[in-house]
């Protein structure tokens, strides 16, 4: 069994993000990222001073708009609006979830689609379908692909089981592996909670990729022998035993699974440090399209 490593894999994909950008400047362009938070939950706090903290590492502009949870949607677009019209601002980024009175999809049809690199614009998931390579693609799932890609697992004709349809995980999963070319041209299966028989549908999987938010949901049964498993979920569930109360587990119960497989995904260290890469990835695309780069 091999230990997909995505921190090593980040790592890699940062590299390639800093020398990028140093490019860039030395033709006096510096990739700008904002990202919006409205209100104070700590989990996204934490994601968005990660998200600072790696642009600055790599050199690029980085703007953070930290809004109180009682901000209107009005005021939250007018941010956005100025975003979009900020010639050193490449990305735009509204932290998920905002707080309940605000419409996340009107907040998202505001954004510039150009400047969209979350890929979540109506625009950008018309792209994807369509197979027109200049959207943005959700930066979870482009992380997972870049993961089997550069661990030199391949999906042309493999079957793949897609576990869970959310727009930001599941769905743009699905589309990515069903497209031609590498990382794509796979059998897809997407499954969710009305799949009849989860086990016998998963246990088709050559790859499968588990992204439902439920701990350790993917047990032994759910895998064949010799399959590769993606673990997207992050969840919290108690450990007293641990100072801060808790501890992070993925959707697949990895001691269990992880025997069966050719190759599986840790959490943390899997996918989630993929995340973060390909956010960093898409706002450099993006400043290089703004400047007709390509
Ligand atoms: P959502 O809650 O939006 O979607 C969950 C999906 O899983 C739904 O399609 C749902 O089915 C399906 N599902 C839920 N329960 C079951 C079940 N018992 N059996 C079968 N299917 C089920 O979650 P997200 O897609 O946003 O996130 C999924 C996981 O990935 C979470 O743990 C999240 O924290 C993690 N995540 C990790 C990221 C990273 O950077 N590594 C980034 C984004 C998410 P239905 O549609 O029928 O309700």
């Amino acid at each position: 069994m091999t230990l997909i490593d995505g921190k090593a894999i980040a790592q890699k994909t940062h590299a390639a993000s800093r020398a990028a950008v140093a490019e860039l400047k030395a033709r006096g362009i510096t990739p700008g990222l904002a990202v919006v938070l409205v209100g104070a939950d700590p989990a996204s706090q934490a994601y968005v001073r990660s998200k600072d903290k790696m642009c600055h590492d790599l050199g690029m502009h980085s703007v953070k708009h930290e809004l109180p949870a009682t901000t209107s949607q009005a005021d939250l677009i007018a941010i956005v609006r100025l975003l979009n019209a900020d010639p050193a601002i490449h990305g735009i980024l509204v932290q998920s979830p905002p707080p309940s009175h605000i419409d996340e999809r009107a907040v998202i049809d505001a954004i510039d689609p150009r400047k969209d690199v979350d890929g979540f614009h109506p625009l950008n998931v018309a792209k994807l379908t369509l197979g027109d390579p200049d959207g943005f693609v959700p930066c979870t799932p482009l992380g997972c692909q870049r993961l089997l890609i550069e661990s030199g697992i391949e999906t042309a004709g493999a079957n793949i089981v897609v576990l869970g349809r959310s727009m930001i995980v599941g769905k743009p999963m699905a589309l990515l592996l069903m497209a031609k070319g590498p990382g794509g041209d796979a059998t897809v299966t997407v499954a969710h909670s009305r799949t009849r028989d989860l086990p016998a549908v998963c246990r088709t999987a050559d790859i499968l990729i588990a992204a439902i938010g439920r701990p350790e949901f993917v047990r032994a049964d759910f895998v064949k022998d010799g399959a590769v498993v993606i673990d997207v979920g992050i969840n919290r569930v108690d450990d007293f035993s641990l100072p801060k109360g808790y501890r992070l587990t993925g959707d697949v119960a990895f001691a269990e699974v992880a025997p069966k497989c050719r190759a599986i995904t840790p959490v943390p260290g899997g996918v989630g440090p993929m995340t973060i890469a390909m956010l960093m990835a898409s706002t450099i695309a993006s400043a290089r399209r703004f400047a007709a780069l390509g």
